[in-house]
């Protein structure tokens, strides 16, 4: 069935990004709550058409560690794409000052099976693993979103600013190809993917902008600088499991199979760990974080009067 914008009762702003703004939305035929996201773009009716079949793809990527797709439709020079709602958000908002190591695998873990079935049944690169696109719910599932299935979506966004956070792979910043959507490889995903890891371990992007002076300067660090590695605090395996993935040269980087077969991740199926705690523990945590940074905003405000 398609999903048209008649159906949907907006309701509260997810978020933000680069491109366009999440809604949570109510699906009034199925009463299923999803997350809406719009993405404007100046496009003639054929291209968007295009986006709209390319689009469609999605409807096959069912996965435990994948977000589901609805569908998507276009209004005037806007594509609405609707997706499962993830009722605990993205990671980015959830890991605080780290998180423990089982949980760090437990996540891992799924980032990777997401990872290897899209490339192995859909032959998807995902292009942009970073923890906003890693979204979470109250059960505890871990789920993939924002991959790239359209190759006329990706050339229509306006990619100007990089922005503060590159989970680029050194060879693309280089762009060793003018063409990088044709040279992208699933290996730079896997750079990405240790890049997310240790951000979500530590609770701090490995290259924080405050200690560049620009994001030049930072990009050069990708480029030519020795590769992050996980803290001491964390086991020899995770560490070596980090390392495998932040190889420089994108040929020296481990494969998802290798990657799920590496000690780090090996046993994770028999351990127990407790995901629906933890994500009940972050998200009381950045709901409290919240309420305060809105009393501070309060307080400024009325100060100013
Ligand atoms: P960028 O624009 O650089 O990709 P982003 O991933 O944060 O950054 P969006 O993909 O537009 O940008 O998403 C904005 C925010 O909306 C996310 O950070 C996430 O917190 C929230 N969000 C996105 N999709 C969902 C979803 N399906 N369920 C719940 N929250 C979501
Ligand atoms: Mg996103």
């Amino acid at each position: 069935f398609a999903i048209n914008m008649n159906q949907l009762q907006l309701e509260d702003e997810l978020g933000r990004g680069a491109y366009g703004t999440v809604k949570r939305v109510l699906h009034k035929p199925t009463n299923v709550a999803m997350a809406m996201k719009e993405i404007r773009l100046e496009l003639d009716e054929t291209k968007l058409n295009a986006i709209i079949m390319e689009l469609d793809i999605l409807h096959r990527a069912v996965h435990p560690s994948i977000v589901e797709f609805y569908g998507a439709f276009f209004i005037e020079s806007c594509v609405y794409y609707c997706m499962e709602y993830m009722d605990a958000g993205s990671l980015d908002k959830l890991y605080g000052a780290g998180v423990p190591e089982p949980v760090l695998a437990r996540i891992v873990c799924y980032m990777v099976k997401g990872l290897k079935f899209l490339k192995d049944e859909l032959q998807i690169i995902h292009r942009d693993v970073k923890p906003t696109n890693v979204l979470v719910n109250k059960k505890g599932d871990i789920k993939l979103c924002d991959f790239g299935v359209s190759g006329q979506l990706e050339k229509s966004l306006a990619k100007t600013n990089i922005g503060c956070q590159s989970y680029m792979a050194p060879e693309r910043i280089k762009g060793e190809s003018q063409n990088a959507l044709s040279t992208y490889t699933v290996s730079s995903d896997v750079w990405s993917l240790g890049l997310a890891t240790l951000e979500i371990a530590v609770g701090q992007y490995p290259y924080p902008p405050e200690t560049y002076s620009n994001v030049f300067a930072q990009l050069t660090a990708i480029v030519h600088g020795d590769p992050p590695e996980l803290p001491n605090t964390y086991s020899d395996d995770a560490k070596d499991w980090v390392n495998r993935c932040l190889v420089k040269r994108p040929e020296g980087r481990a494969s998802y199979a290798e990657l799920m077969a590496h000690p780090f991740l090996r046993n994770d199926h028999l351990k127990e760990v407790d995901m629906r705690g933890w994500v009940a523990r972050a998200f009381a945590w950045r709901s409290e974080q919240r309420q305060q940074q809105e009393e501070q905003q309060q307080q400024q405000q009325q100060q100013q009067h």
